[in-house]
């Protein structure tokens, strides 16, 4: 620290509390230690049998070579050399593929219950501080990258701001900020104002984008959680749906709605939409016309199958809540048998936590293999949960499969997920932007 003379601190008390604090502010301004979660300079994965999802197949006794965050070469051991000074991880025996995308997580969420009495008075700083716990153990379920379908706090923008300054674990975060719900539309409390007519859309639309929003999130219909009216009744108007593409166009941001309804998808694919969530009582028609607009279905199958329930009950959900839930069950589970047939984009997302137990694993896990008892192979349903969403999301360079280019965010498994896609429940190794934030085979 820069000394303060005795004299000038005797003589002159403010110009020493002066000194002392521009002493402080260069302290400050010294370029930081490295963060929590650097990786190191060069790493190898070896040994493994690397599946790249780029188009390649599998590559036994694979090599991915990767400096600081990015991977450099993927190959197998005989064209890929591995520089002396990198840390090598043995992957014997473990398959290795681009970590989970996870397009449909809410890191702060609250369900009508038990749960949301106990959370009724959480402060800004507590919710923020629990959503961060939730994106670490997200990440340690080997979910690396999730979209935010929306939080009303400022929680995910904080945490995402961590997590890119690699201060905290998590996976990387593309968020929507609060979702925009007209009044008494589904999210929103009965008598709490939503936001109706153009006007008030654009306004928010913009606000949520001046926050740091990649997306915006509008609840075009009710939905399970809604506490009342039929979940396939379309709230909003064409012209709300439309004020907003207009506003996310200018911005470059995408709009995903929260869909129940044929009507309403139908009528925001005019509107311009890109991507729908949930999708509970689509049909055969509307999927056909999603696929011919370039429309995105991200299904959430797991919140109206039977593995929720176990879930419901741990956060005391309501009677009415649970009849709600299992009254879509069947016709969700056909609307993802018909988007699998339609051949329509699908990225994964959950709306549970992507950690959170489900049927005997986690919930981002579970959905996938879902998405393969409703027809699609193993293949497709891994793609659904990494190529996929770096499409939807516009970060193919960067993500989604393991080339050469992209960020180091991978996973290993102890069986092979394209023989039998129940391998994901073996995840034993998660690496984020190269620093490996899991491994079970190791003491460290
Ligand atoms: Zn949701």
């Amino acid at each position: 620290m820069t000394r303060i003379s005795p004299l000038l601190r005797r003589t002159y008390p403010l110009a020493a509390l002066l000194a002392c604090l521009i002493a402080a502010a260069a302290l400050l301004a010294r370029p930081a230690a490295a963060a929590r979660f650097d990786p190191p300079p060069r790493t190898a994965i070896v040994g493994g049998t690397v599946l790249p999802l780029d188009g390649r197949g599998a590559i036994a006794n694979g090599v991915i070579l990767i400096e600081g965050d990015r991977i450099v070469a993927v190959g197998p051991a005989s064209d890929v050399t591995v520089p002396d000074d990198a840390r090598r991880i043995d992957a014997t025996g473990r398959w290795l593929m681009p970590g989970l995308m996870n397009m449909h997580v809410h890191l702060a969420l609250i369900l009508p219950g038990a749960e949301a009495m106990r959370l009724r008075f959480e402060t800004p700083e507590a919710r923020a501080l629990r959503a961060a716990d939730n994106a670490r153990r997200s990440l340690l379920a080997g979910t690396t990258t999730i979209r935010s379908t929306g939080d009303r706090s400022g929680a995910t923008f904080a945490v995402r701001q961590a997590v890119e300054a690699r201060r905290i674990a998590g996976p990387r975060i593309f968020a929507s900020g609060a979702p925009i719900a007209p009044t008494g539309g589904h999210g929103t409390e009965p008598g709490s104002d939503g936001l109706d007519g153009p006007y008030e859309v654009r306004a928010a639309a913009r606000a949520q984008i001046a926050k740091g929003a990649d997306w915006i999130k509008i609840m075009i219909s009710r939905g399970i959680a809604s506490y009342s009216g039929d979940i396939a009744a379309a709230d909003m108007t064409f012209d709300e749906m439309q004020a907003v593409t207009e506003i996310a166009d200018r911005r470059g941001v995408q709009v995903t709605a929260h869909s129940g309804s044929p009507a309403a998808t139908l009528e925001a694919l005019e509107a311009g939409v890109d991507c729908f969530e949930h999708g509970y009582y689509l049909t055969p028609k509307v999927f056909d016309a999603m696929r011919e607009a370039g429309a995105w279905y991200v299904p959430t199958i797991v919140v109206s199958q039977q593995g929720a329930m176990e879930f419901f009950r741990k956060i005391g959900s309501p009677q009415w809540y649970l009849d709600r839930a299992k009254s879509v069950g069947k016709v969700h589970w056909a609307a993802l048998q018909a988007a699998v047939a339609s051949g329509v984009d699908i990225a994964m997302g959950s709306d549970q936590f992507p950690f959170e137990p489900n049927e005997g694993t986690v919930a981002s896990v579970r959905e996938i293999e879902l998405y393969v008892d409703a027809g699609m192979t193993p293949a497709q349903a891994l793609r659904a949960a990494t190529v996929n969403p770096a499409r939807l999301l516009g970060a193919s360079d960067e993500l989604g499969t393991l080339s050469a280019g992209k960020y180091a965010d991978i996973i290993g498994l102890d069986a092979d997920p394209l023989a039998d896609i129940s391998a994901l429940r073996t995840i034993s190794l998660v690496m984020a932007g190269g620093y490996v934030h899991r491994n079970d085979r190791q003491a460290d």
